[in-house]
């Protein structure tokens, strides 16, 4: 499914909600709880990529689980990544990433499935602590983030000395 020129005009210029996908909406990639902050795709590009990672990632995940997944946090506009301090490179600004969660599932489980069964472009378990299957949250991007090689997989985690975030290569659960 893709839209033409008149329809991704539309969308961007009239904030016109769309499906991107099944089950996913454009309302729900963008969506913040910061409501100050204009959210919405200003290039047609954004919308492309959003719609990208709700048919390769989101479908396929909800697709194994058969379950509503939350997308806690899809498209950031540069003020909102700031706002929320997203890294400066962050692949939420294209819209290729998304942060997301299934109830009930540990996300854990989530990253080990996709990191064995799915194409991706990186893939983030975020302060994830095993025994607690609702702590953290999925990270998930269509394409790898530049100079990354596709298929990454990473665990973020807090240091207790600096509090500062360490990515460490793999997935420790
Ligand atoms: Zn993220």
């Amino acid at each position: 499914m893709s839209f033409t020129a008149q329809e991704l005009d539309d969308i961007v210029t009239r904030r016109k909600n769309v499906q991107l996908s099944p089950h996913f909406s454009l309302n729900e990639m963008v969506a913040t709880s910061h409501t100050e902050i204009n959210n919405w795709p200003q290039e047609a590009e954004i919308v492309q990529n959003l719609q990208r990672c709700c048919e390769t990632l989101l479908e396929t995940v909800r697709a194994r689980y058969n379950k509503p997944i939350h997308v806690n946090s899809g498209y950031r506009c540069p003020a909102l990544n700031t706002k929320v301090h997203g890294s400066a490179t962050s692949q939420h600004m294209t819209g290729d990433a998304v942060d997301f969660e299934i109830a009930g599932i540990a996300n854990g489980d989530i990253c080990a499935w996709i990191r064995d069964n799915m194409t991706f472009g990186q893939l983030i378990l975020e302060f994830y602590t095993l025994g607690q299957p609702s702590s953290g949250w999925v990270h998930c991007s269509a394409v790898p983030p530049p100079g990354h090689k596709a298929g990454e997989v990473l665990t973020a985690v807090k240091d207790a000395a600096t509090g500062k975030t360490k990515y460490l290569p793999g997935l420790h659960v």
